[in-house]
């Protein structure tokens, strides 16, 4: 299995701006520590979905992926190169090869810009200078997301299309080049639920028919459970559990996982009876909590978790899971409760 994105320790720091006074007294500095130590590999070929509430720094990840963000510390290696380190040909050739669908059509699309020229303008970027080329191809794209028949579709404006239709000509501008990896965050969060399952049908489709990779980042664990092959749970800057989809749906295993199943509904009353509820909101990326920083609103919570912040661990077949509970074996620590 090749990695086609890596992250190694990656975290990203945004300065907060003093207010006057705390200038004039010389308060130090705040930062938000958006992204704080995350490390994972994207398999080439695969759908890993990135789940975590807002906050958790997921679509920050998302950006450093492409290099939207440089990291303020760690690498992010793209198919072997440190995506930092490039220049000129290098970085136009990753800019082709690593895309974004953005989570909300009508910002993504300028109103003035008819849906083909739209589709098009990257191709025109990357020197297809050629119109009737470009035509083509764009035409060839918009079939395939779906535009039937494409030419009538052509030289119609975002406003003059449905919301479903419009995120399908992000989908198509982001595909237009071939890129080989696609992050899409919140693909359809802006979508009335009868027509997400669609759009996410669409992706997965495209991503079969083109060889892509998806990183998808959500805040809806069902999005992980029907689509994912790999899921990461993200909270306030770091993954807390990493696992192939049936192990995570299967075996979840830190209590923030477990707390996000809890929160989809379920029919049977014995299963409601047993759900895991946390309390509270998730803290400030500005002062995250000292040791593990779900410790506020954790059920399990005990002394070390408020003193010691827990790595990410190797917990049974490519299972990773960041908890004090679990001792390297992947078993519940010893001398410690179970609820
Ligand atoms: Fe809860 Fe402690 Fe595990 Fe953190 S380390 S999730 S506080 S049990």
């Amino acid at each position: 299995m090749t990695s086609i994105l890596a992250m190694q320790e990656v975290k990203k720091h945004f300065p907060v701006k003093r207010s006057f006074i705390e200038g004039l007294v010389g308060t130090k500095a705040k930062q938000v520590r958006a992204v704080d130590g995350v490390s994972l590999d994207i398999i080439e070929g695969e759908t890993f979905v990135l789940v975590g509430e807002s906050g958790s720094g997921k679509t920050t990840l998302g950006k450093l992926a492409l290099r939207v963000y440089l990291p303020t510390s760690g690498k992010v290696i793209f198919e072997g190169k440190d995506i930092s380190a490039l220049r000129g040909k290098g970085l136009k050739d990753f800019r082709k090869s690593a895309q974004m669908v953005y989570q909300d059509p009508v910002a993504a699309l300028n109103p003035r810009t008819r849906i083909g020229e739209a589709i098009g303008e990257p191709l025109r970027f990357h020197g297809v200078r050629d119109s009737s080329a470009r035509r083509e191809r764009v035409l060839k794209m918009m079939r395939k997301v779906g535009f039937d028949p494409a030419e009538d579709f052509f030289t119609r404006y975002p406003h003059e299309i449905s919301g479903g239709q419009r995120q399908r000509v992000v989908i198509a501008r982001a595909l237009i080049l071939e890129p080989r990896f696609v992050v899409a965050d919140e693909p359809v969060a802006m979508l009335d639920v009868s027509i997400r399952a669609q759009i996410l049908k669409l992706l997965l489709d495209l991503k079969g028919e083109m060889n892509l990779t998806l990183l998808i980042i959500t805040h809806d664990i069902a999005i992980a459970k029907y689509f994912a092959d790999r899921v990461a749970i993200m909270y306030l800057g770091q993954v807390v559990e990493s696992a192939s989809k049936d192990e995570v749906f299967e075996n979840p295993m830190h209590p923030y996982t477990k707390a996000l199943f809890s929160s989809v509904p379920v029919p049977d009353p014995e299963a409601s009876r047993r759900r895991l509820i946390i309390k509270g909101e998730i803290p400030s990326a500005i002062t995250p909590p000292p040791g593990c920083r779900f410790n506020p609103r954790c059920p399990y919570v005990f002394d070390r978790c408020r003193v010691e912040d827990p790595m990410l661990r190797r917990s049974g077949d490519g299972h990773l899971v960041a908890c004090h509970l679990y001792d390297r074996a992947g078993q519940r620590a010893e001398g410690e409760h179970s609820h």
